[in-house]
């Protein structure tokens, strides 16, 4: 069966080379598109204010707040730092009434080979804000990344992992779980299975191409690529997960280069056929 079409949100990553975070607004009103999910950088652009203005006159849901995280950045030295900017990051949040923040946790700081001691980082610069996220009532949401993104992006590598470190840190944290990143996996449908619902805070789609020509801004158009997205919805949806499909294509030499309203006008069409 094919998904409820007002569940689809789109992530502003998708037409970022396009548009602004203004016109994006407007292009999700003008195309019924009911959920949003912007980057940090776009909405200091534009204005917390007037994002948040916008985004309310819209009637639009922000399914997350792109993002905070990269905890390891700088290293030990850098973690005060790191935690400083992600509470802001979750100030943000609140003010938008965000459903969550995800969360890119950071891959191994400059210099190291000590994966180990990255994932500490990680688990202590999520500790150290818990709390704030708790009181402002923002859920955190580890994204788990494609393991190619360890060194750069994310040592945080599949939703085992994730839900591992959830456990240990409590109430307040959960996962975003991106098709992309955890369509290879063996072992995800245990996985997705074993994960609470009021965990699972967030499911992005778009689509792996076979051949993949850039690792970061080759995503596919859902139904473009080899991943089993209706699959993984499904099992999403037996673990109990009700919330919105977030499409997020970075796409340098297609999607960006696109007309956005046709680009918006395909996510609306892929996410029915083939989510
Ligand atoms: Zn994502």
């Amino acid at each position: 069966m094919g998904p409820d079409p007002s569940l689809l949100s789109l992530n502003t990553a998708t037409v970022r080379a396009q548009w602004k975070l203004d016109a994006i607004i407007a292009g999700c009103e003008r195309h019924g598109i009911r959920g949003i999910a912007p980057w940090r950088d776009q909405i200091a652009e534009l204005g917390l204010r007037e994002t948040q203005r916008r985004i309310r006159d819209a009637g639009l849901t922000v399914t997350g707040l792109c993002r905070g995280g990269f905890f390891t950045a700088r290293g030990r030295p850098g973690l005060a730092a790191a935690i400083e900017e992600n509470r802001r990051a979750v100030e943000e949040a609140a003010e938008l009434s965000a459903q969550c923040l995800v969360l890119v946790v950071g891959g191994l700081p400059d210099g190291s080979r000590d994966i180990a001691d990255a994932r500490a980082l990680v688990e202590e610069g999520i500790a150290a804000i818990l709390q704030d996220a708790r009181d402002a009532a923002v859920p955190l949401a580890i994204e788990p990344l494609h393991p190619m993104y360890a060194a750069d992006r994310a040592c945080i590598n599949t939703l085992a992992q994730a839900n591992a470190l959830c456990e240990r840190l409590g109430e307040g944290v959960g996962i975003a779980v991106d098709v992309y990143h955890v369509w290879w996996d063996p072992g995800l449908a245990r996985s997705i299975a074993a994960t609470p619902a009021r965990r699972l805070l967030g499911f992005h789609i778009c689509d792996w191409l076979s051949p993949t020509t850039d690792l970061l801004t080759d995503r596919g158009m859902m139904g473009d690529g080899v991943i089993d997205i209706r699959g993984i919805r499904g099992l999403m949806e037996r673990a109990g997960y009700r919330g919105f499909h977030e499409v997020e294509i970075f796409s340098a030499n297609n999607w960006w280069k696109r007309d956005p309203d046709e680009v918006l006008r395909t996510c609306k069409a892929r996410h029915v056929e083939a989510c």
